[in-house]
């Protein structure tokens, strides 16, 4: 049971609905964009969110496009995740989405919807990094495009009202060799306790990103340059990189900070072994 009232829109435009979020939120309202709804109805039932309407984005053209065009692929903010592994473009995507809650969850959690959750993993933005895509963000005075790692810092930087329209992949990313590990503590389903998503890129190097290890998703442009020196040994590049993390290491429940950094570095040998990279 939910134990709190809320109006429900569901616009049929952009326009509609960046100005609809204005409306109510200057009379007080205090409304959030609904997507899949996985997060907003279960902070909803723990009454852990104060919401007095919720406009439901999934109405709107521009966010349920899922094509490529122009060397191009473009995925709208509402396409849920099963969509993205049945269409299947993008095979890292597929595949580091095919691991996030379950199969029937994957049905109504969307991309934009997991970008700009609460929860501190959001998996599915760690192939986007990588891919050094972009984002197109509507807001009342105009609609940007804006390169990921210029938005994207441990969470999306978003102003009021803004919203997520598409994500934008160059097609040359698309077929990239890559590699996705997800170790959780226990099932198989589950909040990661690691997750790397890794591309090959064109000049045989490797671009990495990483979620479960600090409070934040992240690429880190040094732990990939401590990766790609093959000047190094295999350890060095390791111990280089795991000293190049960005934040302290996660201490919770699921793991402890030098378990983390124990499978880590297990983790990171296997990705240079994948990709061949060692020396
Ligand atoms: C059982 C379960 C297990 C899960 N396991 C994982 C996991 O292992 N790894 C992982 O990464 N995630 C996991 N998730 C998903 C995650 O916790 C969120 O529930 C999910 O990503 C939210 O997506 P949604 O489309 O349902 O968003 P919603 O609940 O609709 O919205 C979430 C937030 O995003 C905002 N929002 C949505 N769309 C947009 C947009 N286009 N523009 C701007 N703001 C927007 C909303 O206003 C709200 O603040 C799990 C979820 C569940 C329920």
């Amino acid at each position: 049971m939910i134990p709190l009232n809320f109006d429900y829109y569901k616009p049929k435009t952009l326009y509609e609905t960046i100005d609809l979020f204005h409306k109510l939120h200057s009379i007080g309202k205090k409304p959030m964009y609904y997507a899949g709804g996985t997060e907003i109805i279960s902070m909803a039932r723990l009454n852990n969110i104060q919401i007095g309407a919720v406009i439901d984005i999934k109405g709107i053209p521009e966010c349920n496009i899922h094509e490529l065009k122009n060397n191009k692929l473009i995925i709208g903010s509402a396409i849920t995740l099963t969509d993205i592994a049945n269409l299947n473009y993008y095979p890292l995507l597929s595949l580091t989405v095919k691991r996030i809650a379950d199969h029937t969850i994957q049905g109504k959690i969307t991309l934009g919807g997991n970008l700009a959750g609460t929860i501190i993993y959001r998996e599915a933005v760690l192939p986007l990094l990588v891919a050094d895509s972009h984002l197109m963000i509507a807001s009342k005075k105009e609609i940007k495009t804006l390169p990921i790692k210029d938005i994207f810092q441990g969470r999306i930087q978003l102003e009021k009202g803004e919203l997520i329209l598409q994500v934008i992949i160059d097609e040359k990313f698309l077929s990239l060799p890559y590699a996705h590990i997800k170790r959780t503590k226990n099932e198989k389903i589950d909040y990661p306790l690691i997750t790397i998503s890794a591309l090959k890129n064109r000049k045989n190097k490797i671009n990495i990103g990483f979620s479960g290890i600090c409070e934040y998703p992240f690429r880190s442009y040094e732990i990939e340059k401590a990766l790609n020196s093959t000047f190094d040994s295999m350890d060095e590049r390791v111990n280089n990189a795991i000293n190049n993390l960005p934040d302290k290491l996660l201490n919770d429940l699921a793991g402890s900070s030098e378990y983390r950094k124990f499978m880590l570095k297990n983790m990171l040998y296997d990705i240079l072994k994948k990709f061949e990279v060692a020396n």
